[in-house]
């Protein structure tokens, strides 16, 4: 199917139980640009779109008109209206952002989580698919990475293993010596200033994009290593700052693509940790800002509090970066936000007001494009709040949380409001318990000391919490403190159980609120694993025995459940690709499965085995 055949199935198959499948009409127009559309009638109505997507686009903007909503990609989330909402209508629909969606880099695109994207007006997915015609089917604008990897560019079209015996000076210097080792994560970027390095490695790229493994790809991902080193030779350092330096590399990629590769593909290199900075020197007169992008990591900020709050030290800073990137007024920005970002690992953290807020500030300060990383595809739950307030601020509607819950909900509606409410300031401090956030800079080091509950447990801190932001007890505005958070998680449980008593009898809602409680139960699960432990540390420390004892008990039980957990973690990764590490199970989840084992010294998953068999006997 392609996008047009699939606006006409969505008009067939939603309203001809409704026998109104005949009173739309649809309509390509030239004078319209790629996603613009307008719809417009009252009884019968007329979709115009510059593209097959946007005619896409303009059906499901009918269907929300009409009462239809899609909460999730899963198949219990789509509601359909009893009685048509026909009202006139007169819509006029432009992108805000060019580029919506999310950051993927492996192939799990799925029908489900295409149509929900499409349905919600996003674009921007991975270039790796299992099914590019259904990408294509759907709208997505894709983006690739270096074949091995979104930061690893420099090792697969600078390979040392080819060049370093004849060439090292292509390689960094560091303490004297040329590098040649890329295989760590961390490697040491190319010698950049070096001109035939630089000729060698866009040479290899452009093969690749025009012949080679990118030749699907439109946008590119163009990063150093990931917390990588840089050469210290003297002609590198003239060049300026590390963001200059991948500012240069861009620009001469730019040039040999323009050279070379015989369609249009975008650049976008990573404002991320060293190269934040805005650049120190100016770039080449004829630097092409319309096909080299930069998007902007924000990487170690706070949810508690909206981007650009002074008072909060992680956010304060990144915003600095932002306004100093939007001031020079050249560049296109994509956001790169963290909404479920790796540690997360789905938890039902509510974000919906945040982006709210966070989303239109950063299109006043230059975002051309927006996504964030370790979208689920399945298995939503609350998190459907999240990516449908994500959806709505990326195409600048407003999102209207009593019409999702009056909507998904029926008659627990109210007590849904109210469950947001207080799960929403329950998680509020989610990137301190769960993630890390920045908490002062080091200038020698380039980079952010940062602050994790979770981090400063496994390596036993003497200071467990964040003062003044992330306390044990002591609540701080909207940065609450894990008592509070556990508290809270506990109302929000109960609300939500009231909540499906109340529906009892209506299957859709009682569905939607069962994915919900079992995603709200792994949450649970998850903090109160966090806070045993905290209070375990804590009573060692007091050499309190007795507690110990009762603590590690608890403990013991709560990781255990955890590591039988492997579902609510699920849909964040490719599937047939090896299971990595953190999306095992929910002690891997928290990081904390080795600490674990050593802990009750057990040897891992045989042990939980042997343990398990015992106790069935
Ligand atoms: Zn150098
Ligand atoms: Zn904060």
């Amino acid at each position: 199917m392609n996008a047009l055949e699939q606006a006409k199935w969505e008009i067939d198959s939603n309203l001809s139980s409704f026998h109104y499948q005949d009173k739309v009409v649809l309509e390509l127009k030239d004078s319209l640009s790629e996603q613009e559309f307008t719809l417009s009638g009252n009884g019968t109505y007329r979709i115009c779109g510059g593209s097959e997507t946007a005619l896409l686009y303009g059906v499901y903007e009918l269907l929300n008109a009409l009462g239809f909503r899609m909460f999730s990609p899963d198949e219990w989330d789509l509601e359909k209206p009893a009685e048509l909402e026909i009202k006139p209508l007169d819509i006029h629909w432009k992108p805000r952002l060019e580029y919506r969606g999310f950051f993927v880099v492996e192939a799990r695109e799925t029908p489900a989580m295409m149509r929900w994207m499409a349905w919600h007006k996003l674009n921007l997915w991975g270039a790796k698919l299992h099914q590019p015609e259904l990408a294509r089917q759907f709208g997505m604008k894709l983006r690739g990475n270096s074949p091995s990897g979104m930061h690893r560019a420099f090792a697969d079209f600078l390979p040392p293993e080819r060049y370093y015996a004849t060439h090292p000076e292509y390689y960094a210097l560091r303490d004297g010596k040329r590098t040649a080792d890329m295989t760590r994560g961390d490697a040491d970027n190319f010698c950049t200033s070096n001109a035939e390095a630089m000729q060698v490695f866009t040479d290899n790229l452009t093969e690749a994009l025009e012949h080679g493994s990118l030749s699907d790809v439109d946008l590119l991902n163009l990063a150093p290593f990931d917390n990588g080193h840089w050469c210290e030779c003297d002609n590198c350092r003239a060049v300026g700052n590390f963001t200059t330096r991948m500012l240069n590399v861009a620009y001469y990629v730019q040039k040999a693509i323009a050279k070379k590769v015989s369609r249009p593909v975008v650049l976008v290199v990573p404002a991320y940790h060293e190269t934040l900075d805005v650049p120190d020197r100016p770039l080449p007169d004829d630097f092409d800002y319309s096909k080299v992008l930069i998007q902007f990591f924000p990487i170690e900020r706070c949810y508690a509090h909206d981007i650009d709050d002074a008072s909060c030290f992680a956010n304060d800073n990144l915003n600095k970066n932002l306004l100093a990137w939007s001031n020079l007024g050249k560049f296109r920005l994509i956001i790169g936000e963290y909404y479920n970002v790796s540690t997360l690992v789905s938890i039902a953290a509510i974000l919906d007001k945040g982006m709210a807020h966070d989303i239109p500030y950063y299109m006043e300060h230059g975002a051309y494009g927006f996504d964030y990383m370790h979208v689920s595809t399945a298995l939503w739950g609350e998190l459907a709040v999240n990516n449908c307030a994500f959806a709505a601020a990326l195409c600048g509607e407003p999102f209207d949380i009593r019409d999702f819950c009056e909507r998904r909900y029926h008659a627990a509606a109210s007590e849904m409001v109210e469950f947001y409410d207080i799960l929403r300031r329950a998680t509020a401090n989610c990137k301190c318990l769960k993630h890390y956030q920045a908490v002062t800079y080091s200038p020698e080091r380039h980079r952010c000391e940062i602050y994790g509950l979770t981090y400063r447990l496994r390596s036993n801190s003497e200071e467990l919490f964040l003062p003044g932001h992330f306390e044990l007890d002591k609540d701080y505005g909207p940065a609450v403190s894990l008592e509070t958070t556990v508290r809270l998680l506990g109302e929000a449980s109960a609300k939500l159980q009231k909540a499906l008593l109340s529906v009892s009898g209506d299957e859709l809602a009682s569905a939607r609120l069962k994915m919900d409680l079992r995603r709200l139960q792994y949450t649970l699960d998850i903090v109160c694993f966090l806070y045993t432990f905290t209070k375990l540390r804590l009573a060692e420390r007091q050499g309190d025995e007795a507690a110990v004892k009762r603590l590690a008990t608890e403990w013991r039980i709560q990781g255990e459940a955890l590591r039988k957990e492997t579902t609510m973690m699920d849909h964040v990764r490719e599937e047939g690709a090896p299971n990595i590490y953190i999306y095992k199970n929910g002690l891997t989840a928290l990081l904390f499965e080795k600490q674990f084992d050593e802990y009750f010294h057990l040897d891992g998953e045989a042990d939980l085995a042997a343990n398990t068999k015992a106790g069935q006997k």
